[in-house]
């Protein structure tokens, strides 16, 4: 087997090309439930029972904040991955957390099957510096023979014998030139929920339909790109404090992080997070809202560019506040009904897939009711003496956007809602996984691609649907799992 750039198993990472903005992933895996429900499906191999034993292996887990809840009964040491707190405690995660507790939620561990509660973040960085996958799992391995990386290459195809139904290359443009690598027995491909169906498509795998309109000669019709999954989160509540963090010349916070702590060791800047059961989720303790508590609120010119916010809905939002002694809770919906596509714009590899997300569009409502039910929770949550202490006051002004509403009556947050709902960046299920490809699924429960002979998916588009937890541990753990899988398949286990 050969391991091209963006065909390897493992997650997104400087040494693989990556995107970087924050310094750290918060390390979140869902709910025993979530695994099991995935095993119920039709798959077997995926219940909690089963990937566990993956979670643990990969983790590297340094209790570095002993206030912090842990069950050492669901953590690994001495894996690739590492997994710590940042440091030091803010007083905004102080007022969280006993805000919490005000309320009745214990402080716990969330990546423990109690996860319904609030603790401090864990965190995929090592004394503070940001610990990816590429930097977890390739950096070390880069002298290994039975390894060749090959950055700044981009695979633009599979090449599929139609026959045979087996991939005999996989094309890739490198120093402006295509290259073929040859597999010797099979190829995997981990591109991400939005390139993994892209190459899938260009490759002639995907749905016939849409194939036919691209002018790409159908290998396989599959429901590749058909369901685009993700967790949505609400942008809209910003409050200030009485909290206040004067800025200090760059090179301390250099130093600072060098020592493995301080502003520019944190993920996010994820402070606290929490997990919560709405009223619309009827199994016993499983979580379907989560919150993290976001301070100071550095990000907000980020969000204004990223999301292409006008000003008005900028200074209606983030417009006059004093960032230093400001914060933000957002809420998430952790299982939307919405689901998205992600289609071929053309049938040319160089040009960005359409991407559709399609928030808040299930028919009965019930994503913007989950989170509306979550903005009355953090006004509650924001009223509590833990948070009066530190001063907290709602800041944002009323939307223009939504004028024709009273201000903060109901309607006017579901028009907010509307404005101000976006991608927390966790986009799956593009190509599920499922026992039956007449049903929608692209691979089975051994990550292979229904129909092709030598071909594996193993990232985030085979989720088959959002858990409640972030998916780059998960993505890990099919890292993990895949190995396994491979090894069993040439009984080298
Ligand atoms: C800003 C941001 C913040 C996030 N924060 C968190 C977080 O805190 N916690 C968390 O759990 N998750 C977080 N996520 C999500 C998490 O990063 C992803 O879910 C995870 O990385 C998905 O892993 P993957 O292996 O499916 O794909 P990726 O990590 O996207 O890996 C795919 C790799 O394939 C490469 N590739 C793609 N197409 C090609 C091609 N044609 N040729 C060659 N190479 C190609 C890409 O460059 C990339 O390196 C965040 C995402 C973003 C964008």
């Amino acid at each position: 087997m050969r391991i091209v750039n963006g065909t390897c198993p493992f997650p997104r990472g400087k040494a693989v090309g990556g995107t970087t903005i924050s310094n750290g992933l918060a390390y979140v895996r869902g709910h025993p439930i979530d695994f099991d429900r995935w095993s119920d499906m039709g798959n077997p191999g995926w219940s909690y029972e089963d990937v566990l034993p993956y979670f643990k292996k990969s983790e590297d887990f340094h209790r570095n904040n002993p206030l912090a809840p842990v069950d050492f009964n669901y953590h690994g040491t001495g894996g690739y991955l590492s997994v710590e707190y940042h440091l030091p405690p803010s007083r905004y995660l102080a007022a969280f957390l006993n805000a919490n507790q005000e309320l009745g939620y214990k402080l716990t561990d969330y990546n423990s099957p109690e996860q319904i509660g609030a603790s401090p973040v864990q965190q995929n960085t090592k004394h503070g510096r940001r610990a990816d996958g590429g930097s977890a799992f390739i950096l070390p391995i880069l002298n290994r023979t039975n390894l060749k990386v090959m950055t700044d290459s981009f695979v633009i195809k599979l090449h599929i014998n139609e026959d045979t139904k087996k991939v005999a290359g996989v094309y890739f443009s490198y120093k402006g030139k295509i290259h073929i690598a040859k597999p010797r027995k099979e190829v995997i491909i981990s591109a991400g929920a939005i390139s993994s169906p892209q190459l899938l498509l260009l490759s002639g795998i995907g749905p016939k339909d849409h194939l036919n309109e691209m002018q790409i000669p159908v290998i396989q019709n599959l429901e590749v790109g058909s369901t685009l999954r993700d967790h949505s989160q609400y942008y809209g509540l910003t409050f200030a404090s009485n909290i206040s963090l004067p800025s200090q010349p760059l090179s301390n916070y250099i130093e600072e992080y060098l020592k493995g702590v301080g502003p520019f060791t944190i993920s996010g800047p994820n402070d606290g997070i929490g997990f919560y059961q709405t009223s619309f989720e009827k199994t016993a303790n499983y979580p379907d809202l989560e919150l993290v508590i976001i301070s100071p609120n550095a990000t907000s010119t980020f969000f204004k560019d990223t999301f292409g916010w006008n000003d008005d809905t900028y200074d209606a939002t983030w417009g006059g506040i004093d960032v230093s002694s400001s914060f933000s809770i957002y809420i998430i919906n952790l299982h939307q009904l919405s689901v998205g596509s992600v289609k071929l714009k053309s049938n040319s590899p160089y040009d960005y897939p359409l991407i559709d997300a399609n928030f808040l569009s299930d028919p009965n409502n019930r994503d913007i009711q989950v989170l509306y039910e979550g903005i009355q929770f953090v006004l509650k949550l924001t009223a509590t003496d833990a948070f009066k202490t530190i001063g907290a006051k709602f800041q944002a002004k009323p939307l223009p956007a939504c004028k024709e509403f009273e201000a903060f009556s109901k309607d006017y947050w579901y028009c907010s809602l509307r404005q101000l709902t976006f991608d927390v960046y966790h986009p799956v299920g593009t190509c599920p996984m499922g026992p039956d490809s007449n049903s929608g699924a692209v691979v089975d429960n051994k990550l292979k691609v229904y129909g092709i002979t030598n071909l594996r998916v193993a990232d985030s588009s085979v989720f088959p649907f959002t858990l409640s937890g972030h998916p780059n541990a998960p993505c890990v753990m099919i890292g993990e799992k895949v190995s396994d899988l491979i090894k069993e398949q040439y009984n080298r286990l």
